[in-house]
Order: structure tokens, then C-alpha cells, then sequence
């Protein structure tokens, strides 16, 4: 079998695209992979270009001596855009190679440890603020409506959720400095202002969806490690599931993660075991998080085996299609030190329909699927219809 083909997609999904590899072989077997990245979505697709003659009359089913191969082809550049190009083509390899065995990809990696991962309701309110009028979605215009929010989330059998900072209005904003532009947006001073409001957020949701089920939030790059400390003895009060941050620094996140009452989740920005090594040796967070889609499953395997022999719980860092969410459960499937597996609920309404065989999601959970590859592959023809124009960028989280 030989690879004969390999193209990139992006799909509009609304605020972002998704982008979506597919490798076609001369024996009809296809493979999907996702790297959905909204930041630099070309430069993904232009390495995976890159790539392609690399790639093209070679055995797909060598998927580790193909990944290594692109990795020192492009090792210069290790992390950013080309590691996610070569995860996007891993990932597709991976399935071609499970459904040349008419397996899935968790049986290629010594079959499952379990059958369903319980989930998080990710971007909770942050959708709603930023996109709910598009999506036909009610508005946050008071803390009440956070609440109910929370009590939604409940009564829809979620037993967990994670927010950012969600400010209620007419409309409803978001504060990210960190991702904003201009004077200010990277002095990551947290003001008594956002303390308030983050207090009121928190405690709207914990009253919403009640004593047993934890809220998460993530704060991104938003501030200095002063702030997140600030926020994290802000809310000691609350049932938190972890607070979330970002940096680049472990030392700043072992500082954090020593000064604060809650949990601390990090890492969703690293890919390759090198990057992670330095975070796992100081165990700069309680909970690692994963990307699959930007490290690609043998790596996203080897880092939550490395977390596990830091006594360190994993957890999936997925808000993009189906396609990922599959991606994501296969890697839970396979790691003996799963925390929570995160996934978007409020979404584009057509989400289901890109894929073939959407994931069962039920009582807060996700199953494990029992096809072949990842269990499911994109439908072409409603990708078609949701094509990604560039000029249409761009609103990461
Ligand atoms: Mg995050």
C-alpha cells in the first residue's frame, strides 16, 4: 500500500476554522486526521504541503519512521505550526493503518482501559458571550443567567464545566488581554475590577449547578503568575476542579501551583515529549493537558505515559470537531491517568453531520467507539459546504 495522495481542508465553523489532513493511498484506504489551529490555519496547511513529497509513494502504515522522518526534516521549527502539520498527517496515518487491520487506532496501542470518559462542558458561557446570538443561543445579560447557565449544564447530564472570564452584559464580553491587541493587552495586570467579576462569575455558576459538581477556569495568558495567584486565593471558597494557566515558564507555574488552594491544569500549548520533559521533572501542574490534535497520537501517548510516572493526572485539551473529540477518547482510552477529557457543547448546529459516525455523548460522558481508524471520517460533502474563506479570520480562544 502505497500513499498516494495527501490534502488539507479547512471548514468554517462558524468563529474558526477546523483543519482537516487526508491521506489517500492506492488501495482506496483513506485517513483523516485533525490539527485545527485558528491562530495560524495557512501556515499549518502550507507545512503540510511542505510535507507531501515527503510523504507520497511511501508505506502509510510506517507511521513512526514517516513521523520521524518529518520531524527531522523540520526539527529547526520544533512546536508551532509544522509540529501540528506533522500530528494533522500522524494522525491520518494512524487510521489508515487501523483500518488496514480493521481495528481502531486504541487497539493499535494495546487496546483500551476503558469504555467512556467523563467530560467537561468547555468554553461555558465563553461560547455564549462571544458567539450566542449567531448560534440562537439565550444571552448572559446577568449573573441570573450564569446560573441558569450552570443549572442547564446540569439538567443536560454534565457533571463538570469550565469557564474564562465571562462578563454578563448587553452583550455579554469576554476578558482576554492576553490575546487581545494593542497598548496594555500584555501587561497581565489583574485590577480589583476583574477580581469582582470573577468572584460574581464563580460564585453564579457554583450556585447554579450546585455542591457536587466543580467548575473550572481557565484564565489562558492572561496575567502574571502574581495574578493567577490572586484569583486562585480569591475563590478558595468554591469546589473548583482546577484553575487553568498558561505560560510558557514551569518555574512560574510551580510558584503558582505552591501558593494557590486549588488544583492547577497547564501545558495545552506544548507539543513533543521535549517540551513537556521540563514541566513533568518539577511537576509544575497537577494536571497536564494534552493536545492531540497539535502533537499527534504516538506523542500525545509517550507524554501522558511520562505523566503518569510523575504521578500526574492528563487531561485532553480538545474544543475543535467530532474528528478531534475521537482523537481525544482513543488517547483517554489508552493512558492509566485520565483526570477529565474537556469537549465544546454549545457549537455550530451542523457539528454532528461532518462526521460520519458522531461520539455517543450521555450522562456526561463520551464512548469509546468500536469502529475502525478513529471510528469516523469526515462527510466531504457537508465539509463542501461549510468551506473556509480566509478572509473570514480569525477568533481563537
Ligand atoms: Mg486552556
Amino acid at each position: 500500500m502505497r500513499i498516494s495522495r495527501v490534502d488539507v481542508f479547512h471548514c468554517d465553523a462558524g468563529w474558526r476554522p477546523w483543519t482537516f489532513v487526508k491521506v489517500e493511498t492506492d488501495e482506496g484506504l483513506v485517513g483523516w486526521g485533525e490539527c485545527s489551529d485558528s491562530r495560524n490555519p495557512l501556515g499549518v496547511a502550507g507545512c503540510v504541503r511542505d510535507f507531501t513529497p515527503l510523504l507520497l509513494g511511501e508505506d502509510p502504515r510506517n507511521v513512526q519512521r514517516l513521523y520521524w522522518d518529518m520531524l527531522r526534516t523540520a526539527r529547526q521549527n520544533l512546536g508551532g505550526v509544522s509540529h501540528k502539520a506533522i500530528a494533522g498527517i500522524e494522525l491520518a496515518l494512524w487510521d489508515i493503518t487501523a483500518k488496514a487491520l480493521s481495528v481502531p487506532v486504541y487497539q493499535l496501542f494495546g487496546g483500551p482501559l476503558r469504555d467512556r470518559m467523563r467530560l467537561y462542558w468547555s468554553h461555558c458561557g465563553t461560547t455564549r458571550a462571544r458567539h450566542g446570538k449567531a448560534l440562537g443561543l439565550p444571552p448572559l445579560q446577568t449573573y441570573d443567567d450564569i446560573v441558569n447557565l450552570g443549572r442547564e449544564v446540569v439538567s443536560r447530564g454534565f457533571t463538570a464545566l469550565k469557564t474564562n472570564i465571562v462578563i454578563p452584559g448587553e452583550p455579554a464580553t469576554t476578558y482576554f488581554p492576553g490575546f487581545a491587541q494593542g497598548a496594555g493587552s500584555t501587561d497581565g495586570v489583574v485590577t480589583d475590577e476583574i477580581l469582582d467579576r470573577i468572584d460574581q462569575l464563580i460564585a453564579a455558576f457554583a450556585q447554579g449547578v450546585g455542591a457536587s459538581v466543580q467548575v473550572a477556569l481557565d484564565l489562558n495568558y492572561n496575567f502574571r503568575p502574581e495574578g493567577a495567584v490572586k484569583i486562585g486565593r480569591l475563590l478558595e471558597r468554591y469546589n473548583m476542579q482546577w484553575i487553568e494557566f498558561d505560560t510558557w515558564d514551569p518555574q512560574a507555574l510551580v510558584q503558582i501551583k505552591q501558593s494557590i488552594p486549588q488544583s492547577l491544569a497547564s501545558c495545552e500549548s506544548l507539543v513533543s515529549t521535549r517540551q513537556y520533559r521540563p514541566f513533568l521533572e518539577l511537576r509544575a501542574a497537577d494536571t497536564v493537558i494534552i493536545d492531540v490534535p497539535w502533537n499527534g497520537f504516538g506523542q500525545a501517548y509517550a507524554i501522558g505515559q511520562m505523566a503518569d510516572a510523575y504521578e500526574l493526572t492528563v487531561a485532553p485539551h480538545n474544543y475543535y470537531s467530532h474528528l478531534a473529540d475521537l482523537h481525544s477518547i482513543h488517547l483517554c482510552a489508552v493512558l492509566p491517568n485520565v483526570r477529565i477529557m474537556e469537549i465544546d457543547i454549545d457549537d455550530v448546529p451542523w457539528k454532528s453531520h461532518l462526521v460520519t459516525c458522531p461520539p455517543v455523548i450521555e450522562n456526561g460522558s463520551i464512548q469509546l467507539p468500536t469502529g475502525p481508524g478513529w471510528g469516523a471520517d469526515i462527510n466531504e460533502d457537508v465539509l463542501s459546504e461549510h468551506a473556509w474563506q480566509a478572509a473570514t479570520v480569525l477568533a481563537g480562544y
